[in-house]
């Protein structure tokens, strides 16, 4: 049996968020030699502006202010979710050769998920629900990652799931963590992936550049990191497609008397049409002020017990494109943006129903996942891996097209679909 030197490994995991965490905890419990490389610190997790300022990382997407968030720390992007469920539909990945089903049985079995009893729901977002339904719209609670048992009398941001969770499992099975340790590349030697780059921050102004070697290497960056690390690596096509960034806006306004607490963004929500979602957007009291205060909402900064939200998410095209040095560029066409209005004035309409006064929105925003950068059947096959022997993409950035709902059952699903694969092979 070949000795490991100290910086060879069965695998190198790049990143700890959603996918990368799963697959970093399948492989340490088979007792497998795992590398998890992390970009961000392995910050304390806290719902505080100082907590959230800490990881949150905005990304731009286009010239005109359109923005996502992610999180840069140890469990990646989980760290500030909402933990909203949507289920991988069948169809999605059989018509990619993928079966998830076994896998998403095991997780819905493990992840505290189900809907939130009546009495976690604020009354902001019973005032939602009323309003809508009103209105002929079919809103009902979607299923949540959210341990209720942790909640005691209200919301509770610990009560969430996040994928921390997983990494310290992998940890505390064998696996070594590197905080602060961003990939630069991949290393390829006749057309095998066998190790990676990456740039280790030691101080505010001093870096190192070190190598890694692992026999198999699984890219697991997000959706947002990913494209770009794997077009410098030399994979072919990547960025050709455009992409997706389901862009929405999230709309507040006012009713005296209200008497708003903290809630679970998302616990509500309906399809509305035309691809087009419509979601409870009632943030947390630690929110609430630094979302305001960003905004220059100031009736709405000092009025949090009278305020409700609503959130509308819209199926963009695949359109724009990934500029040379990474930025994203993404451009609506005419029908996108008819969708966009057509959203934004059925939230207005049930906020006004709610009797909602002095409704403000903080413009266009990509309300969730940005996707089509990567694509199986064309820069990854059903096993997940690229041109590249050994080299294994696993996060966001591979969601097929058509599934536009919340990730994160889906990527821990696909996580061990894609742990069972390499350990077959390891
Ligand atoms: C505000 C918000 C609300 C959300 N709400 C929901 C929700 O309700 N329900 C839901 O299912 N999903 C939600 N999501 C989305 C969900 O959290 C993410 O889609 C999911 O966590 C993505 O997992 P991932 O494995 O693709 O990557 P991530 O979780 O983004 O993890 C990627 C990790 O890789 C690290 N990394 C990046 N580049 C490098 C590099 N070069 N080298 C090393 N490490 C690197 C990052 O620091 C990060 O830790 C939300 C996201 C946000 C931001």
């Amino acid at each position: 049996m070949k000795i490991q030197e100290e910086n060879e490994f069965d695998a190198i995991v790049i990143g700890s968020g959603t996918c990368g965490a799963t697959i970093a905890r399948e492989l340490s419990r088979q007792k497998k030699k795992v590398l998890i490389l992390e970009r961000g610190a392995n910050a304390a997790l806290r719902e505080t502006f100082m907590g959230i300022a800490t990881i949150a990382d905005q990304v731009f997407l286009g010239d005109d202010k359109l923005s996502t968030v992610r999180a840069l720390t140890t469990g990646g992007s989980t760290s500030l979710y909402f933990g909203v469920v949507n289920y991988p539909q069948d169809d999605t990945f059989r018509k990619v050769g993928i079966d998830l089903s076994k896998e998403l049985d095991a997780v819905r079995k493990e992840l505290p998920i189900a809907p939130l009893p009546d009495s976690l729901l604020g009354s902001q977002a019973i005032k939602l629900r009323d309003s809508a339904n009103a209105l002929g719209h079919a809103w009902k609670k979607n299923d949540m990652l959210v341990d209720v048992t942790k909640c005691g009398a209200g919301y509770s941001y610990d009560a969430k799931w996040k994928a921390k969770s997983y990494v310290e499992d992998a940890v505390a099975d064998g696996a070594t963590l590197i905080n602060r340790a961003m990939v630069l590349s991949i290393i390829i030697e006749d057309n095998v992936a066998v190790g990676v780059e990456y740039r280790i921050k030691k101080s505010m102004f001093a870096s190192e550049v070190k190598r890694a070697f692992g026999t198999k290497i699984v890219v697991a960056a997000g959706e947002l990191a990913t494209p770009k690390l794997l077009r410098d690596s030399g994979v072919q096509g990547i960025g050709q497609r455009g992409f997706y960034c389901n862009p929405g806006y999230a709309i507040y306004g006012l009713i005296p008397g209200l008497n708003a607490s903290s809630g679970f963004v998302g616990s509500m929500g309906c399809e509305y049409e035309d691809g087009i979602e419509l979601g409870d957007a009632n943030i947390p009291q630690s929110l609430h002020r630094p979302m305001m205060l960003g905004g220059m909402k100031l009736r709405h900064l000092m009025g949090f017990s009278d305020c409700i939200g609503i959130g509308v998410k819209v199926k963009d095209k695949l359109g724009g494109r990934l500029k040379d040095d990474g930025r994203f560029f993404k451009d609506f066409d005419n029908e996108d943006i008819a969708r966009l209005n057509k959203g934004k004035d059925a939230a207005i309409r049930i906020l006004k129903q709610a009797g909602a006064e002095h409704i403000v929105d903080f413009g266009l925003t990509a309300a969730g996942r940005v996707g089509g950068l990567v694509s199986i059947g064309e820069h990854v096959d059903h096993k997940l891996e690229t041109q590249f022997r050994n080299l294994h993409v696993c996060d966001g950035s591979v969601i097929p097209d058509d599934m536009r709902g919340t990730p994160t059952v889906t990527l821990v699903s696909m996580g061990r679909y894609l742990s069972k694969h390499l350990l077959t092979a390891m």
